[in-house]
């Protein structure tokens, strides 16, 4: 199923998708450069439903930006969960960047503890550095059970504090969590 656009176009088009190669979420506002089009052995898998996406609209004369799609262009299993998700990513992308325009400060998006074969639904996590201070900032999607984005918040806080402990250049960092950025 495939939810109407209001300019009448068929929205099956998703901004975002678990690169299975980085272990990361990919947002396509990024940038697509050196990645391969189609569906590249199953690189690029669905954050709501799990399937593997097909890369579309990179070519330089393509008419259309480039996005994922199911295959069969059958759309999303959950819909809502999917707009959901890209919505949530997309607050993150921002922010990120606007953190990243701060001097002084640097940001990165990450998707630590994530198992791509039972998505959590949680946008990625953005860690942003200044000096010696690194800050974990989660933003649950507002549609999640409660319960639910608890647990998953838990448990990548839990991988970002295994992580870290383990980057000897990161020695003595502080990492809190914040929640609700909007
Ligand atoms: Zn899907």
């Amino acid at each position: 199923m495939c939810a109407p656009l209001p300019t009448g176009m068929i929205d099956c088009m998703g901004s975002s998708a678990w690169d299975a190669v980085t272990n990361e979420v990919f947002w396509l506002g990024d940038g697509v450069a050196g990645l391969p089009a189609g569906l590249a052995g199953e690189r690029y898998l669905c954050r709501s439903c799990g399937q593997a996406l097909i890369l579309k609209g990179t070519k330089p004369d393509a008419k259309v930006l480039p996005y994922f799609s199911h295959p069969g262009d059958k759309g999303c299993a959950h819909p809502e969960l999917e707009a959901q998700i890209d919505a949530d990513t997309e607050v993150v992308i921002r922010f990120r960047d606007m953190i990243r325009a701060i001097p002084g400060f640097s940001a990165t998006v990450e998707s630590l503890g994530e198992n791509p074969k039972d998505p959590s639904g949680l946008p990625p996590v953005i860690i942003a550095c200044h000096g010696e201070t690194t800050v974990a900032i989660e933003r649950p999607g507002s549609s999640l059970p409660a319960l639910m984005c608890c647990g998953a918040v838990s448990r990548r806080f839990a991988s970002i504090m295994a992580e870290r402990s383990m980057c000897g250049s990161c020695a003595g960092t502080r990492i809190s969590s914040a929640s609700s950025v909007s």
